[in-house]
């Protein structure tokens, strides 16, 4: 498609596009894991995130107009780096299974050469839509600049920390 390889693939008139206003968020009651030693894990807690930034953890927090969101019963990892992520496998959920023909290699290999810039970028939206904001997104499917600008644009779009690496495939 034409306008898939035009150098801007963001889709802003049909998905979210922008970053909600980021007030003040209080994530309460959640398992709050800290790793770190001296703190340790912080059970019934909350978190007072504002504008993205975490202010402050602990336990019967208040913010004026915050809203709040329940994790009673979750667990909390706020600073969170996931390290390992290929965003652009987010559209082949469901699709991998224990059935012949469906595992990882043989349905990756299959839907890998079908991607353009705008699967990468609403695949890495998708993705990321799970809440998780500082990533290192593996990328093994990269076949020109166009699609690398797409990954790197739904990462900034959707609010990540993005550190996206270009891997050989
Ligand atoms: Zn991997």
């Amino acid at each position: 498609m034409d306008d898939e390889k035009a150098s801007v693939v963001r889709d802003t008139d049909r998905v979210a596009g922008r970053l909600p206003a980021r007030d003040h968020l209080i994530i309460r009651d959640g398992y709050v894991i800290t790793m770190d030693p001296v703190v340790g894990d912080l059970p019934e807690t909350d978190v007072l995130v504002s504008d993205g930034e975490i202010l402050a953890i602990g336990k019967g927090l208040s913010a004026e107009g915050a809203y709040e969101i329940s994790a009673r019963g979750m667990i909390v990892l706020p600073g969170f780096v996931d390290t390992h992520w290929h965003l652009w496998n987010s559209f082949m959920r469901g699709l991998i299974g224990n059935r012949p023909g469906r595992d990882y290699f043989t349905v990756k290999r299959g839907l890998a050469p079908f991607y353009k810039p705008l699967d990468f970028y609403r695949a890495a939206r998708l993705a990321l839509a799970e809440a998780v904001t500082t990533i290192h997104n593996w990328d093994h499917n990269l076949r020109t600049p166009a699609d690398a600008d797409a990954n790197i644009m739904a990462q900034f779009d959707m609010g990540a920390w993005p550190l996206l690496v270009w891997l050989p495939r």
